[in-house]
């Protein structure tokens, strides 16, 4: 009897995660290590590499953009640069997303997840049209969580913090998804810090102080009116290289995919 089931249309499984993040953040690291995770957990995922320009990656990709889209010959054929570049192929796999999507939908009963992985430049996936449109067509057809990853350690310093909580923000906005904030690199620093500027404003405040490189009150007006955006955020600590909090962030996805298929 299905009375009382979702009168959604979208499909409860694949989870579709999309992992952004400044370049050097380590997605690619933690791609790997949640490829690793999925399969000594026996979690059914599937790794999609969205960025034309790497030259190796360190997991085995199921879906992987530079098998259709030549990277250095689209360069050369319409004359650019390296992001020009990287910009162009993802415009023309965008052309092609709907064989993506039903490739992914063929396949639904057996994944879990589908992890994703972006170009190293973060604006070139979230500022772009084809960024918009890749993550416009996962997002109507399953539940699609977006994944911020964070350098911790290089987020240190309230100022370099704040811009990067901005640019996070950003990213809610023009995606409109559930987002996960992943604090990466915790083996070289915790995140305890920055889960205290999120909830206290008045610590951060102090922090602000202590830093004299810049004072301005700027950041004291954005944080607190950052306050919103703290509250409805989910956080989780990993590391990529050692493996701490996967079993949480998979949770976290899971608590984030429920509130997609709540709101969405
Ligand atoms: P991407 O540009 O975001 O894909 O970043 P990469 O995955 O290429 O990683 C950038 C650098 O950060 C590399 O030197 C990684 O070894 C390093 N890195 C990534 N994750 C971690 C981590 O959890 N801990 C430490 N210590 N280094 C990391
Ligand atoms: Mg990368």
């Amino acid at each position: 009897l299905d009375i009382g089931e979702p009168s959604s249309c979208f499909k409860r499984k694949p989870v579709i995660v999309i992992v952004v993040g400044m370049a050097g953040s380590g997605k690619t690291t933690f791609l790997h290590r949640l490829v690793s995770h999925t399969m000594s957990s026996k979690i059914r995922g599937y790794v999609m590499n969205l960025d034309p320009a790497v030259m190796t990656l360190p997991y085995g990709a199921n879906i992987d953009i530079r098998d259709t889209v030549r990277y250095k010959e689209v360069m050369k054929e319409y004359n650019l640069g390296p992001n020009g570049g990287i910009l162009t192929s993802l415009n023309l796999f965008a052309t092609k997303f709907d064989e993506v999507i039903g490739l992914v939908e063929r396949r639904a009963d057996e994944l879990d997840y589908v992890l994703v992985d972006t170009p190293g430049q973060i604006e070139i996936f979230t500022w772009s049209a084809s960024g918009a449109i890749i993550t416009e067509a996962f997002a109507s057809t399953f539940p699609t969580v977006i994944a911020y990853v964070v350098d911790t350690p290089r987020s240190s310093s309230p100022a370099t913090f704040m811009s990067n909580m901005l640019y996070a923000c950003s990213i809610l906005y023009k995606t409109r998804l559930p987002l996960v904030l992943v604090f990466n690199k915790t083996d070289v620093a915790q995140h305890d810090f920055a889960l205290e500027w999120m909830k206290d404003f008045e610590v951060f405040h102090a922090a602000l102080d202590s830093d004299h490189s810049y004072t301005s009150t700027l950041t004291r007006s954005l944080s607190l009116a950052l306050e919103e955006f703290y509250e409805n955020l989910k956080t989780v600590g990993v590391s990529a290289v050692t493996g701490a909090g996967m079993d949480a962030f998979f949770k976290t996805v899971e608590a984030s995919a429920e509130e997609y298929m709540e709101t969405y």
